[in-house]
């Protein structure tokens, strides 16, 4: 059968939150916008990531106070006769705020008149994609839309390892999708991968009762963040009973598939037992399976390369997202999916920003912005300039002692001559939540003296963002 062909002027291919975002912002400037998902709105972060997961920390650390105070261990005073979970409840909590929000977002794109196409997307030129939608019978005419306008959206997918495959030794190993939505709290869980996924999630199946080792290759948990901020999530993964196997190499199932074979620093071979394997250890850009190669774009490593208004090398097709390459972070996906669409309306924007921050959901959290100490140095050696740091702790700061939450710092970076702030990291409990003040402070261009001398309401963690500042200038009141 022939196609059958309709047309759009901008064609999206992926419902995550570079997607929608560019969808919602490009119908907003009147553009006649199409988006095709192939599974559910939302992407990876809503259905799967971002959403889901800190769902769960939330419910975890809420049952790992219940069972503190059972336990009869509360500081506060604070007892319950016993703790119990009922974990298809949690789950299904869970997945109703997936729900909520995944919903919101076909409203969104329902209100501003996007036209959604559930299927999937396959790349026949620049301006042509095949749709393949869910119940097509072989002999239907194929869809086909045609586009002024290309922009990929497609987002990322887990690193699987070759000698560790998904659903291996039985179906004990599985990625972090699977590691949401477990049905039963596992007995041993091995943890493969000790970054952002790893950390997140082995702290949530600790707290729900499982016993966890985490395996990670290289020498110390969270390796692309600094010694200083690792310290503290260290000793608290190590207090919650979550056992860290560093600079261990991992070897594959044992025999009968119930172990995980790993080598120790000094070569010894050991076998952890594990009902559920997790492996974590990272994801890639999803650049096969939908006729990318069809388009021969210029790549950046594993990654669509784009110029700095989400340009591909194919003129009128854009790129967005995990698809893009680092950091695979949702913020940036939407950073740019609406920094395109207004790209695509005939708007002068370009994706420079002064800092993606990034938070990683541990007990406690970091979060960092702009450059450390290290590439703050590396910076001024290059341009001749000295660098000023100072760190308030957390345990000066009266709010973090009210939430029972001494440990960590925040932290700031700054130039010695003129006090311009160069970044931020924090580690600390309900930090994130510091991100917007950090994000917004090295966006603005602000100086010690800015933060130092902004009324910050008391008692606030933020107090010590401030109090970081006043320390650098050498005026530090409360410590
Ligand atoms: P995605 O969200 O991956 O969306 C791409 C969409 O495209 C998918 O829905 C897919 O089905 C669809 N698609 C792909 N190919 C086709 C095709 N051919 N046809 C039709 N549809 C197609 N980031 C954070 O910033 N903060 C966090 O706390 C965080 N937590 C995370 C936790 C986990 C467990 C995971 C896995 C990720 C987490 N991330 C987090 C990362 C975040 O999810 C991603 O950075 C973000 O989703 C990227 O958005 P995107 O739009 O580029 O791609
Ligand atoms: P990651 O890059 O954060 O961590 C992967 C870890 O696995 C690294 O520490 C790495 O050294 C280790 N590793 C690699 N190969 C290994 C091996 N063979 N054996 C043992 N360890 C090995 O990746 P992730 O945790 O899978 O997360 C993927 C991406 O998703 C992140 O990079 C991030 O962009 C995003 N994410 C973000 C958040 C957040 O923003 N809070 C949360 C979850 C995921």
């Amino acid at each position: 059968m022939p196609p059958v062909y309709s047309q759009t002027q901008l064609l999206i291919i992926g419902g995550g939150p570079g997607g929608y975002v560019a969808a919602i912002r490009a119908a907003q400037l009147g553009l006649k916008v199409t988006l095709v998902e192939g599974k559910r709105l939302g992407g990876t972060c809503l259905n799967v990531g971002c959403i889901p997961s800190k769902a769960l920390i939330h419910a975890a650390e809420a049952f790992a106070q219940a069972r503190e105070q059972a336990y009869g261990r509360s500081e506060l005073g604070i007892s319950v006769s016993s703790a119990q979970l009922d974990l298809s409840k949690t789950i299904a909590w869970k997945d109703g705020i997936v729900a909520k929000l995944t919903g919101g977002v076909g409203a969104l794109l329902k209100k501003h008149g996007v036209t959604v196409v559930q299927g999937w997307a396959e790349v026949i030129d620049g301006k042509t994609v095949e749709i393949t939608q869910p119940g097509a019978e072989a002999g239907d005419s194929p869809q086909r839309i045609q586009c002024e306008h290309l922009l990929l959206a497609a987002g990322s997918q887990e690193i699987e390892l070759p000698f560790l495959p998904f659903g291996g030794g039985h179906g004990r190993v599985v990625s972090s999708t699977e590691a949401l939505s477990f049905a039963d709290v596992p007995q041993h869980l091995v943890v493969v991968g000790g970054g952002y996924i790893g950390l997140e999630l082995g702290t949530v199946w600790r707290k729900l009762g499982a016993e966890v080792t985490v395996v990670e290759a290289q020498d110390r948990i969270l390796p692309a963040y600094d010694a200083d901020l690792v310290k503290p999530v260290a000793q608290s993964l190590t207090k919650l009973g979550i056992k860290l196997l560093t600079a261990h190499r991992v070897e594959g199932l044992n025999a009968d598939g119930t172990a995980l074979t790993v080598r120790d620093p000094q070569g010894a071979l050991l076998e952890l037992p594990a009902d559920k394997i997790l492996v974590a250890v990272g994801r890639k850009p999803r650049t096969s399976g939908w006729g990318l190669e069809h388009l021969m774009l210029d790549m950046a490593g594993r990654a669509v390369k784009v110029d700095a208004q989400c340009r591909t090398s194919m003129k009128n097709v854009w790129a967005i997202g995990d698809l893009t390459g680092e950091p695979l972070l949702a913020h940036r996906a939407m950073a740019q999916g609406e920094l395109v669409a207004e790209v695509i309306a005939g708007h002068n924007r370009r994706f420079e920003p002064a800092s993606i921050p990034a938070v990683c959901f541990t007990d406690p959290e970091i979060v960092v912005a702009g450059h450390t100490p290290a590439s703050a140095e590396a910076e001024g050696a290059k341009h001749g300039f000295k660098v000023l740091q100072a760190l308030f702790p957390f345990a000066a700061n009266g709010r973090a002692l009210s939430l029972e939450a001494p440990e960590g710092f925040v932290r700031v970076v700054a130039r010695a001559d003129n006090h311009f702030i160069l970044g931020w990291q924090a580690v600390g409990a309900a930090v994130s939540e510091l991100s917007a003040a950090f994000g917004l402070s090295l966006e603005m261009g602000a100086r010690l003296e800015d933060v130092a001398h902004t009324i910050h309401s008391h008692p606030t963690l933020g107090e010590a963002v401030q109090e970081a500042c006043l320390r650098a200038l050498g005026q530090a009141l409360h410590i």
